[in-house]
């Protein structure tokens, strides 16, 4: 029988007859030899150019914001980060915020036995704000204990050069740096249809700079967006890891309230991805993935009132296990 653990080290998937995905918790036992969590913040102020009107209003058509951070509280938002203008009135409330965050969730986690993190900054977008918050957000988060690095969720339209180019200076400390692009489809009619504000164009520049730069880029890839076929979704994956994503983050689209989404979907123009197919879908992206890329998510959902549809998106450990069950059908073992 393959031997799966040794010296706290998981073997390369290629061993054996067996694939092991390469997740976030088992590159980093790999590397550091260490247990390492990405504790998610979602800091007052950031908003969304997708959001604010700049370059579109409403956002994404199932994104219904406060439902993809429970941290953000509805009286937070009266003050929006601007790129263009210097003023911050809130910083002293978002690196108390940043405090807060992190170390509650650090203490609970390391009950678990995890013992360095990375402050993932995950609600919004990320890098909309001016680069000096920026440094003095991104700052105080590698000032707390055992945070090793950041892991920063933005757009590719939301960064430059200045800002690449601080990443990497934070890198060169010895951070470990993230960047987390959303790239949903490579299919431009999609994005137009989730009125995503940028094109697939300027995902795979920004991600390539990135890459140049040696960055750490992960891509986040959704299954079941409106037309597209199961062909066209894979096609996405190949496509990202063409573009030379580090890691993944896969999810369904499920539909929320109060979203353009849900209105497509009661009036019937919105049909969600059936779990059977959802699972298919995974377990030929994981067929196809380099052994070498780090997956970090292979479902999402929301327990709550929230969730119109699809129904199966309720249970996310119930999503896992079928998930965990079709791989090792495959002989894969996530
Ligand atoms: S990019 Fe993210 S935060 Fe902005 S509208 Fe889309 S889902 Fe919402």
């Amino acid at each position: 029988m393959t031997k799966r653990y040794e010296n706290g080290i998981f073997p390369s998937s290629k061993e054996g007859s067996l694939k092991i995905i390469n997740t976030f918790g088992r590159y980093y036992k790999r590397v550091l030899k260490k247990r390492v969590k990405k504790i998610p913040l979602g800091i007052s102020g950031f908003t969304c150019p997708n959001i604010d009107g700049r370059v579109a209003k409403g956002g994404c058509t199932f994104c219904e914001n406060e439902s993809f951070s429970p941290n953000l509280s509805k009286n937070s938002k009266k003050f929006f980060l601007n790129p263009e203008s210097s003023e911050n009135p809130i910083l002293n409330r978002q690196l108390g915020e940043i405090a807060f965050q992190y170390n509650s969730t650090a203490e609970r986690y390391r009950r678990l036995g995890y013992e360095k993190f990375l402050a993932y900054f995950q609600a919004f977008t990320n890098t909309y704000a001016p680069l000096d918050t920026l440094r003095k957000l991104y700052t105080k988060a590698l000032g707390e204990q055992d945070c090793i690095g950041l892991s920063i969720g933005t757009r590719s339209d939301c960064v430059n050069e200045e800002i690449l180019d601080y990443l990497v200076s934070l890198q060169s400390e010895g951070n470990e740096i993230w960047i987390e692009y959303g790239i949903q489809s490579i299919f431009d009619s999609t994005l137009e249809a989730i009125n995503r504000g940028h094109d697939s164009a300027s995902v795979e520049k920004w991600i390539k700079k990135s890459k140049e730069r040696g960055l750490r880029v992960c891509g986040h890839i959704i299954f079941g967006l409106p037309g597209e076929t199961p062909d066209m979704m894979l096609q996405t994956v190949e496509k990202s890891i063409e573009w030379g994503i580090d890691s993944i983050k896969i999810h369904p689209l499920y539909v929320v309230k109060n979203t353009a989404l849900a209105v497509d979907y009661h009036k019937g123009k919105f049909k969600p991805i059936d779990e059977e197919l959802y699972i298919q879908l995974i377990v030929e992206a994981m067929k196809i993935l380099p052994s070498h890329l780090v997956v970090q998510r292979l479902t999402a959902g929301i327990g709550d009132s929230t969730l119109l549809a699809p129904a199966w998106c309720a249970d996310k450990n119930s999503q896992l296990k079928k998930i965990r069950a079709a791989l090792r059908a495959e002989k894969i073992i996530y």
